[in-house]
């Protein structure tokens, strides 16, 4: 119902998946003039300039950083093939004369939106990785394959091919109508209140988490629950599901603890100072602001 263009989001990497078994051409890809590469030490990434961008690198200034056996793949961004690259963070931080090495977080509005998908893109498969080194069925060393889109176990007898993982999330503004429902944790910036969010769990439809993640934090019951939008969210691999729900119910008790306060403000409490609304570069912002923005169709 609603153009997805969160933070991070926006396909603006061709996948280009017929490519990722073709070593050939990925080998070849990798060597040539046009390939980039975008460096991730550690989990952070590399950002020059004024307004900040997303560096990439050429093949001729990532010699002895990459590992043509090991490539990370990512797809065509602006036509050119892109491919993550590792660097332990152990090792001294390479690459000073591009830049620095930067948090995401603090960078998802800062860069431009489709560096954003490309670095997070980047970020989510690099750390991946680097937590998937052996199989969780045998113990043995995984390899990477697919132009570092999967891996797989190097157990002949186990072979267990292993594909990078994405954790549901939920996130949901609660109404009443008149009222939305928004909570704080102790460790938030003063004053500052968001959306209800929280794992999805083995055996739940989207709906039942929503259901069971608002009652467990604040008691209130949940009857209509409309999709929103999805952002994608690599700290380290979370999908953010974003719903409007409309409330049953309206007690509020802190049931399991996890949030220090909730509230129901109006959408006038919402334009004023008082609560401090999510940070802009999440969808639980632009559920708000999509909530503040219907009262204004009334
Ligand atoms: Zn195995």
């Amino acid at each position: 119902m609603v153009e997805n263009h969160n933070v991070f989001a926006g396909a603006f990497v061709d996948r280009s998946g017929e490519r990722r078994k073709d070593s050939d051409w990925l080998a070849e890809a990798a060597i040539s003039e046009e390939a980039q590469f975008v460096p991730v030490w550690g989990d952070l990434c590399l950002v020059g300039g004024d307004p900040p961008h997303a560096v990439r690198l050429l093949r001729s200034q990532v010699e002895g950083f990459v590992d043509d056996q090991d490539l990370i793949f990512l797809g065509l961004f602006r036509n050119r093939p892109a491919f993550a690259l590792a660097i332990d963070r152990d090792k001294e931080q390479p690459f000073a004369d591009f830049g620095d090495f930067q948090s995401l977080r603090s960078l998802g509005t800062r860069l431009p939106l489709d560096e954003s998908n490309l670095v997070a893109h980047a970020r989510a498969l690099v750390l991946w990785h680097a937590s998937q080194l052996y199989c969780g069925i045998c113990g043995s060393p995984s390899q990477a394959e697919a132009g570092g889109n999967s891996r797989r176990c190097q157990n002949k007898d186990c072979g267990r091919e292993i594909f990078p993982r994405t954790d549901p999330a939920i996130i949901v503004l609660v109404h009443d109508g008149e009222r939305c429902l928004l909570g704080r944790q102790q460790d938030w910036p003063a004053d500052r209140y968001s959306t209800i969010a929280g794992f999805v769990e083995p055996g739940e439809s989207l709906e039942d988490s929503i259901r069971r993640e608002v009652y467990e934090e604040t008691n209130v019951r949940v009857g209509a629950v409309h999709y929103h939008s999805s952002q994608p969210w690599p700290f380290p691999s979370s999908l953010m599901l974003g719903f409007i729900a409309e409330a049953t119910s309206t007690d509020i008790v802190l049931n399991d603890g996890e949030l220090e306060d909730a509230r129901w403000f109006t959408r006038e409490d919402l334009r004023s100072d008082f609560p401090k609304l999510p940070f802009r570069i999440s969808i639980a912002r632009r559920l708000v602001d999509h909530w503040i923005m219907l009262g204004d169709g009334d």
